[in-house]
């Protein structure tokens, strides 16, 4: 009788063991906020820039050769433009941002929003058209955001957009050309 009580105690222990373990593994992945989901797509390739393969591939030659000289330090040379400056900063016409550099659509004007920050700013994106990459410079932890077709500088995203993704993609002017949106009905 003593012996069956040691196994079913023993028995009972295991248990509880296997659920706290599954309640913490469980908590934590609830930590993982609304925010955080919804960059999860945009900074899972952090890092990887230098092993991105992307299908534009131009000798810095040629970029120089087919670039303006803005452009060119923007563009392929991480470059800021300076704040208030650009010509998309407070331009909000129905149509495209296509990249600079290689003519990919990019951002769509219902994205756009006045975030006063000095840069054209918007709070979503088709993933499958940028790629992010973690940027430390200037003793900042920022996410850059590049043209996912060339690899061409646009700006970093920041987690302080309106909703529904909470998120601002800081871009340079420079580095999109707008589309305008010649559609009926728009
Ligand atoms: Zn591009």
């Amino acid at each position: 009788m003593q012996h069956n009580r040691i196994i079913a105690l023993a028995f009972a222990v295991a248990i509880v063991l296997i659920i706290i373990t599954y309640n913490s593994d469980s908590q934590g992945n609830s930590t993982v906020n609304d925010l955080e989901k919804n960059t999860k797509n945009i900074t899972e390739n952090t890092n990887e820039k230098d092993t991105m393969n992307f299908e534009i591939k131009k000798s810095e030659d040629v970029w120089k050769d087919e670039l303006s000289e803005e452009e060119y330090r923007i563009l392929r040379g991480k470059g800021t433009e300076r704040a208030f400056s650009g010509k998309y900063n407070l331009h909000f016409e129905g149509g495209e941002y296509l990249c600079a550099g290689c003519g990919n659509t990019i951002f769509d004007s219902d994205t756009k929003y006045s975030s006063h920050c000095g840069w054209p700013s918007f709070y979503d994106v088709d993933s499958s058209k940028v790629k992010t990459v973690e940027d430390r410079s200037y003793g900042m932890v920022r996410t850059e955001v590049v043209c996912a077709k060339c690899g061409g500088h646009l700006g970093h995203v920041f987690k302080d957009g309106p909703e529904p993704t909470g998120l601002r993609y800081c871009i340079n002017s420079v580095s999109i050309k707008f589309k305008k949106d010649t559609t009926e009905n728009k």
